[in-house]
C-alpha cells in the first residue's frame, strides 16, 4: 500500500509516518529529512538547498522529485508512505507518473487537520525544548520562517486537499487529538 500523509508544518506527519514504519513494515519517505540530509552532506546540492529551507520556502520540485525517484527504485515490500511529499501539484503529477511507470499506485492520501494557531505554537516549542535538551533547533523552527512556511503550504501545497478529494482518495482525520488516537484513526483510515 502506498500513501500520502497530508498536513501543514508541524501537523505531525512524521511522528505517525514513524508508526507506520514500526507497525506495517512500510518504508518512510520524508523528503525534509532527505534535504536535510543532503545540506549536512556539504554537496552543491546541499547548499543551495540549505538557504531556501531556512528561510521557509519551498525547494524546487525537480530537485524533490529526483530524490524521490532514486528512492523509489529501491522499491518496498510494505509500501511507501510519502512524508511531506507531494508539497506542489506539479509533484503530484510527478509522483503518479512514477508509481504508474513501476506498475504502482497511491492507495490513500491522509490528510492531518490542525489549527494554525496549535501549530505555530507546537513549532516554537519543538525549538525551545531543542535548546533546552542541549539540542541543535531546526534552523528553520521559528515563529518568523515558520509563517513562511504556513503561507507556501496554503499557496501551493494545500490544493493539493481539493484534487485528491476529487479524485476520491482522500481520508481526513483530526490531527489534534492525542498521538495514540491519530495512531488508531490513521489505521482506520488505510484500513478503511
Ligand atoms: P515541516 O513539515 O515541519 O515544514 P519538513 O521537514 O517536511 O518540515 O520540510 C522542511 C523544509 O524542507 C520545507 O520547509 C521546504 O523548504 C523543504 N521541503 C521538504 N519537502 C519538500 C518538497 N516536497 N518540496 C519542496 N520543498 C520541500
Amino acid at each position: 500500500m502506498n500513501i500520502i500523509i497530508l498536513g501543514p508544518p508541524g501537523a505531525g506527519k512524521g511522528t505517525q509516518a514513524q508508526h507506520l514504519v514500526e507497525t506495517r513494515n512500510m518504508v518512510q519517505l520524508s523528503t525534509g529529512d532527505m534535504l536535510r540530509a543532503a545540506r549536512t552532506s556539504g554537496t552543491e546540492m546541499g547548499k543551495i538547498v540549505a538557504d531556501v529551507m531556512d528561510r521557509g520556502q519551498l525547494v524546487t520540485d525537480e530537485i524533490v522529485i529526483g530524490l524521490i525517484r532514486e528512492k523509489l527504485e529501491e522499491g518496498s515490500e510494505g509500501g511507501f508512505i510519502f512524508d511531506g511529499f507531494p508539497r506542489t501539484l506539479a509533484q503530484a503529477d510527478a509522483l503518479e507518473a512514477l508509481l504508474n511507470e513501476s506498475g504502482n499506485s497511491l492507495d490513500r492520501v491522509v490528510s492531518l487537520d490542525v489549527d494554525d494557531e496549535v501549530l505555530v505554537q507546537r513549532v516554537v516549542n519543538r525549538a525551545k525544548e531543542a535548546v533546552a535538551a542541549g539540542k541543535e533547533a531546526r534552523a528553520d523552527d521559528n515563529a518568523e520562517s515558520m509563517r513562511t512556511r504556513l503561507a507556501e503550504y496554503y499557496k501551493k501545497t494545500s490544493p493539493l486537499l481539493g484534487y485528491y478529494y476529487a479524485k476520491g482518495n482522500l481520508k481526513s482525520i483530526d490531527g489534534l487529538a492525542p498521538i495514540e488516537q491519530v495512531q488508531a484513526s490513521l489505521a482506520a483510515a488505510l484500513d478503511a
